[in-house]
């Protein structure tokens, strides 16, 4: 597996990046105050930008990197032995379910990180081309839709594990798109997994003593959600049920509580329904290995 981190560096702090890395300048923001770094994290660059960046968080009290993002590229060989996928969407949007009119139930949130809200009712939203030629997108409020070609996919592929749930969009029920619900065989994460607010946290050699946060808690003490992100690959503890099904959700959620936006669970395919989400160019969804230990 090859990691590359890509980070928008604060054009301000440009001067502390490794100049070879500035040769792979790929483009900078519309106001120019970022420019965009891609590190092999196996390289020694990537210690030089860890160093850089303690410097600018210790030292200077300020964010070294805005945007950042993780991509793991895998060998053949890699792919065809992994026993589970970790699968994101793409793309996400506005509005939310509960911007029009979807019910929530709030009686179980947790009373320190305040996750745990359930929905309640069928996922409303307004007109609107929210798919735009994909197959999955997500509100920013984690709530998927998909289309009915993804629907009719799963019933024809015999896919295992999924639930579906009706959309109105405003009081019309939707033959278009559907709900997928967050719901079904749950994993553990394991311990290995590592997460984080953002690169680098998590760095042994340079640990360093978290924040404490008042309003928002990422990694909250009761253990229903282990932080704001994961950073690392993901790894899930072993059970009967990963060979049985071909879409699974984490027990525990990742994120933070703000408002719309709030804590997800982070989804799993069976290596089956990627291979064939992959050859019927079903569109919206990445993935990434997970490990089961
Ligand atoms: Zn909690």
């Amino acid at each position: 597996m090859k990691e590359l981190l890509t980070l928008n560096i604060r054009y301000k702090y440009f001067s502390l990046i490794p100049r070879d890395l500035i040769g792979n300048q790929c483009g900078e923001s519309e106001s120019s105050s970022i420019i965009k770094i891609e590190v092999d994290t196996s390289s020694s660059f990537y210690d030089d930008i860890l160093k850089a960046d303690l410097f600018v968080r210790d030292k200077l009290k300020d964010d070294l990197f805005w945007w950042w993002k993780y991509k793991r590229i895998y060998s053949a060989i890699e792919l065809s032995n992994a026993r589970l996928f970790k699968m994101s969407v793409r793309k996400f949007y506005e509005p939310c379910g509960k911007d029009c009119g979807t019910v929530y139930d709030y009686s179980n949130l947790c009373d320190i990180c305040k996750s745990g809200e359930r929905q309640v009712s069928p996922l409303y939203t307004r007109k609107g081309n929210y798919l735009n030629n994909r197959d999955v997108a997500s509100t920013i409020g984690n709530e998927i839709v998909v289309s009915k070609r993804f629907v009719e996919f799963v019933k024809n592929n015999l896919l295992h594990g999924f639930t579906f749930g009706p959309v109105y969009v405003g009081k019309r029920l939707s033959a278009d798109i559907f709900q997928l619900m967050i719901q079904g065989c749950e994993l553990d994460f394991s311990e290995k997994s590592v997460f984080g607010v953002k690169p680098f946290d998590y760095s042994e050699k340079y640990k360093r003593v978290s924040e404490p946060f008042i309003e928002e808690v990422y990694k909250c003490p009761k253990g229903d959600n282990l932080g704001a992100n994961l950073l690392s690959e993901a790894y899930v503890k072993d059970c009967d049920n990963i060979d049985k099904y071909d879409f699974f959700i984490s027990r525990q959620t990742i994120g933070f509580y703000r408002g719309l936006i709030n804590q997800r669970h982070v989804l799993f395919c069976s290596p089956r329904m990627r291979k064939l989400i992959i050859d019927n160019k079903i569109r919206g969804f990445d993935f990434e290995i997970a490990h089961v230990v």
